[in-house]
């Protein structure tokens, strides 16, 4: 396990998923039932992006660094107003030094009566995870295989909530384990919404993924695609997607505002774009597209 989200985070792929990771959580919110948050490749949580390693890559320089004070359209700063508004509350005014992971976001959008849980593998990360939730009674850390918990865990007593998968992609055939780990958490928690990130480092295998993807024939299924310049294999990754499962009935026109914006605002040259399909079973297999 030589991944370390430290590296990257706060980069364009992070925008993009923490974005709707952010959405979604909005949108449990507004029943006053209580959810719960699962988050199976969790990282550290919070990272600091004045750090040796987020200054090595400067990734984040080119996706939160561009975006928090950019002008954006009324659409796109009301999708990503959830979002920065933790990102905001984690920095002294006008200061850009901290970024939520995944499980920090949650936190601070979740209310009392909900719960988190954040698995992470890494020995090291998943110490420093539980060093920041240590006194929070609300969050239980774990370290399991991240395929392990996404069955183990499912359904939670709450029967409402959000599952990320965010694999390190550090293994060969980690698209295939996203389609099948799907395809078994959705069968253990049908109502539950599934967020699953993908790089695109090879189009043609994410096509299949994607066909493989419409094939499981769930209902409410997006996917969503940034990228931020033409693949460039050594230049480091140029795109990735986020596959929605049972998203918000409204999520599918905040990303037709957002994804231009996000397209715009962090193009790093030719080929930046954005595409949103629809591939779950009710959908009539639209695309949009943009260059
Ligand atoms: N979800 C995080 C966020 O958005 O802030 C980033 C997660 S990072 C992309 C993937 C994480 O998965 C890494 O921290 C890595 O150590 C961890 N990981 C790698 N293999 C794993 C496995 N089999 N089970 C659980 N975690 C794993």
């Amino acid at each position: 396990m030589n991944y370390r989200h430290a590296y990257h985070a706060g980069n364009f792929a992070d925008v993009v998923k923490h974005a709707v990771l952010a959405l979604v959580i909005e949108h449990l919110k507004r029943k006053p039932a209580p959810f719960r948050v699962i988050d199976t490749h969790a990282g550290i949580g919070i990272y600091d992006l004045a750090g040796t390693a987020a200054g090595k890559t400067g990734e984040w320089r080119e996706g939160i660094g561009r975006i928090i004070g950019a002008d954006l359209s009324e659409a796109a700063a009301d999708a990503l107003e959830p979002y920065l508004a933790v990102v905001r509350s984690l920095n002294a005014p006008g200061a850009l030094t901290r970024y939520p992971g995944s499980p920090m976001l949650a936190r601070r959008l979740m209310r009392d009566c909900d719960r988190l849980v954040v698995n992470e593998l890494h020995p090291e990360d998943r110490a420093e995870l539980a060093r920041l939730f240590a006194r929070d009674e609300a969050t239980k850390v774990l370290e399991l295989d991240g395929w392990t918990a996404l069955k183990s865990l499912l359904p939670p007593k709450e029967r409402r909530g959000v599952v990320l998968v965010d694999p390190a992609f550090e293994q060969p055939g980690e698209l295939d384990r996203l389609v099948a780990g799907l395809k078994e958490a959705v069968r253990r928690f049908a109502t539950g919404v599934f967020l699953l990130w993908y790089p695109i480092k090879d189009d043609k295998a994410v096509a299949a993924f994607r066909a493989k993807i419409a094939q499981l024939g769930l209902p409410k299924t997006l996917a969503v695609e940034l990228w931020v310049r033409r693949p460039d294999e050594a230049a480091g990754l140029s795109g990735a997607g986020l596959i929605i499962v049972n998203g918000p009935y409204t999520l599918a026109t905040q990303l037709g505002g957002l994804m231009p914006e996000l397209a715009r605002v962090l193009s790093q040259g030719k080929g930046a774009s954005f595409r949103i399909e629809e591939l779950g079973a009710d959908s009539a297999g639209g695309a949009a597209n943009c260059a």
